[in-house]
């Protein structure tokens, strides 16, 4: 016999609280007390206050204007929407 076996009540009542939002299944967020961003790490929460929060994006598309703060993301963008390298 197995004690550990997993008790389907338990798991009912379990989801039955997590989708009345009685338990939080985010246990811990970060938010930028300037812009609201949400972050999961503070670590995150910190990067972003020092190089995101309340500056313009430093890379734009020079086809559509769409602003970047990540070399990355305008890499990406490009590839995606206007099929460049
Ligand atoms: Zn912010
Ligand atoms: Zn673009």
């Amino acid at each position: 016999m197995n004690k550990f076996e997993p008790n389907a009540n338990h798991l009912n009542m379990f989801r039955h609280f997590v989708n009345c939002g009685q338990i939080e299944p985010v246990p811990k967020q970060y938010f930028c007390g300037e812009c609201g961003k949400v972050y999961k790490w503070m670590d995150n929460l910190r990067r972003h206050q020092r190089l995101e929060c309340g500056k313009l994006p430093k890379w734009h598309c020079e086809i559509c204007l769409k602003m970047f703060y990540r070399r990355y993301e305008l890499t990406k963008h490009m590839k995606l929407k206007h099929h460049k390298t």
